[in-house]
C-alpha cells in the first residue's frame, strides 16, 4: 500500500484499446490498497497535429493561443482514461492543470513549474479516486494556460510525485527501460536496473529520449525515485535514484549520441578580447543555446578559429547571426557543417578512473573515426565526429566497454 504517481506516454494511450488497457493496470493497482494519481500525455500524434494546424495556419503562431491549442490534446486523454476507470468500477476523475493549480512562469510553450498547490488533488486522493491529470499543461499566476516543452508530461509526473511524497515515479512507456546505448544501433545494448540521476541527466540532454530531462531534475532535488517501465509487458524497467558506491564500480554506464547538432566555425577572427563576447552574445540575444566551444589561436597570437554547435534547428539562423557580425570580428570565412554528430559515454565511475577518455580516442581512431571536438564534464566525455560514423562509432564504444556485462571496468580489456 502506497502513495503512486504512474505517467502514461503518447504511445500508450494512443488507441481507445490502449486506453482500456491502461485503465486496466491502473484498476489492479488501486485494488491492491494503493492511493493513485496518473498523469496522462496526449494520443501518440496528436501534440504533433495540433502544432502542424497552427503552423498551416499562422506563419509564426501566437505562443499563448499555441499553449491553449496543444493543452487540449491532454484533456482529450484524460478525459476518456477517466471514463474508462470508471467503467472498470474504478472511481476516478479528471484534473486539468488549472484545476490543481500547476503554476508556471510565463515562458509559453517552454514554461516551468514554479509550484503545485497539493490541496485539490489530496482531496480527490483521500476520497479514495483515482486522480488523472493532464500532464504537460500548467497556469500562470494571470490564469494563462502553459506547456512545458515537448515530452513535458514526464517533468508534471514527477513534480507531482515530488510535492505529493509519493513512494515512487512510475513512468510508463514504449520500451521497458534505459539501455547501455540505442538497441537500434547496436545489437548488444543491454537494459540497465539502476541508474543515478546525474546519469540519468547527462543521457538525457545528450539525446536518450526516455526521459525530459527537467524531469529527471526534479527527481535529483526532490529525491524521487523514477522507474521506467513498458506499459506493454510487465518485465523489465530501470529505476533512476540516487548514487550509491554500487554504481561508481562501473566505469561507464552508457551510450548516448546526437545527431541534431551543427557546427559553425569562423576562420581567422582577430585574437583579442571581446571576440568569444560579440559572437555568443548576439546568439543569447536571439535565445540560441550554444553547447560545444572550441577555441585555437595561430602560433603567432594574431588569429583565431572559432568553433561552436548549436542544435541543426537553430543553425540556418546562428549562421545568420554570426555572418552578420563577421566583418567586425575581423573573420576570413563562416562556414556551417550539418553533417556531425555528437556522441558521448556517460558514467559516475569516470570520477574516480583514470584513463577512460583514453580508451575513447583509442577506440575511434582504430577504426579510423576522426575526432573533430571534445568536451568532459565529471562524468561524461563528448566527441563530434562525422555523421556519418555515428553508428559504428557506438557500437565500436561499446565493446571497448564492455557495456554488454554488468560491473564492467577498464582493466578487462
Ligand atoms: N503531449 C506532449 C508532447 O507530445 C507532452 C508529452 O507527451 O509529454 O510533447
Ligand atoms: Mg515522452
Amino acid at each position: 500500500m502506497g502513495l503512486i504517481v504512474q505517467k502514461y506516454g503518447g504511445t500508450s494511450v494512443g488507441s481507445l484499446e490502449r486506453i482500456q488497457r491502461v485503465a486496466g493496470k491502473i484498476a489492479q493497482r488501486y485494488r491492491e490498497g494503493n492511493r493513485i494519481a496518473v498523469v496522462v500525455s496526449a494520443m501518440s500524434g496528436e501534440t504533433d497535429r495540433l502544432i502542424n494546424l497552427a503552423k498551416n495556419l499562422s506563419p509564426k503562431p501566437d505562443s499563448r493561443e499555441m499553449d491553449v491549442l496543444v493543452s487540449t490534446g491532454e484533456q482529450v486523454s484524460v478525459s476518456l482514461l477517466a471514463m474508462a476507470l470508471k467503467d472498470l468500477g474504478v472511481p476516478a476523475r479528471s484534473l486539468l492543470g488549472h484545476q490543481i493549480c500547476i503554476y508556471t512562469d510565463k515562458s509559453h510553450t517552454k514554461a516551468r513549474i514554479h509550484q503545485i498547490e497539493t490541496g485539490k488533488i489530496q482531496q480527490v486522493l483521500e476520497s479514495g479516486e483515482v486522480a488523472v491529470v493532464a500532464g504537460f499543461q500548467g497556469i500562470t499566476e494571470e490564469k494563462d494556460i502553459t506547456t512545458l516543452g515537448r515530452g513535458g508530461s514526464d517533468t508534471s509526473a514527477v513534480a507531482l510525485a515530488a510535492v505529493l511524497k509519493a513512494d515512487v515515479c512510475e513512468i510508463y512507456t514504449d520500451v521497458d527501460g534505459v539501455y547501455t546505448c540505442d538497441p537500434n544501433i547496436c545489437s548488444k545494448a543491454r537494459r540497465l536496473d539502476r541508474i543515478s540521476y546525474d546519469e540519468m541527466l547527462e543521457m538525457a540532454s545528450l539525446g536518450a529520449k526516455v526521459l525530459q530531462t527537467r524531469s529527471v531534475e526534479f527527481g535529483k532535488k526532490y529525491n524521487v525515485p523514477i522507474l521506467v517501465k513498458s506499459t506493454f509487458t510487465d518485465e523489465g524497467g530501470t529505476l533512476t535514484t540516487a548514487e550509491d558506491e554500487d554504481m561508481e564500480k562501473e566505469v561507464v554506464s552508457g551510450i548516448t549520441y546526437d545527431r541534431n547538432e551543427a557546427r559553425i566555425t569562423l576562420l581567422g577572427v582577430q585574437d583579442r578580447p571581446g571576440i568569444a563576447a560579440t559572437v555568443f552574445s548576439a546568439l543569447a540575444d536571439e535565445n540560441i543555446n550554444v553547447d560545444m566551444i572550441i577555441q585555437n589561436s595561430s602560433a603567432d597570437g594574431k588569429f583565431a578559429d572559432l568553433s561552436f554547435t548549436v542544435t541543426k534547428t537553430d543553425s540556418e539562423r546562428a549562421l545568420e547571426i554570426v555572418r552578420g557580425k563577421a566583418s567586425i570580428l575581423g573573420a576570413r570565412d563562416v562556414v556551417g557543417d550539418t553533417a556531425i554528430a555528437k556522441l558521448s559515454i556517460v558514467g559516475v565511475g569516470m570520477r574516480s578512473h583514470a584513463g577512460v577518455a583514453a580508451r575513447m580516442f583509442e577506440s575511434l581512431s582504430q577504426v579510423g573515426i576522426n575526432i573533430i571536438m571534445i568536451s568532459t564534464s565529471e562524468i561524461k566525455v563528448s566527441c563530434v565526429i562525422d555523421e556519418k560514423f555515428l553508428e559504428l562509432g557506438v557500437r565500436v564504444l561499446h565493446d571497448a566497454f564492455k557495456l554488454d556485462e554488468p560491473g564492467n571496468s577498464l582493466e578487462k580489456n
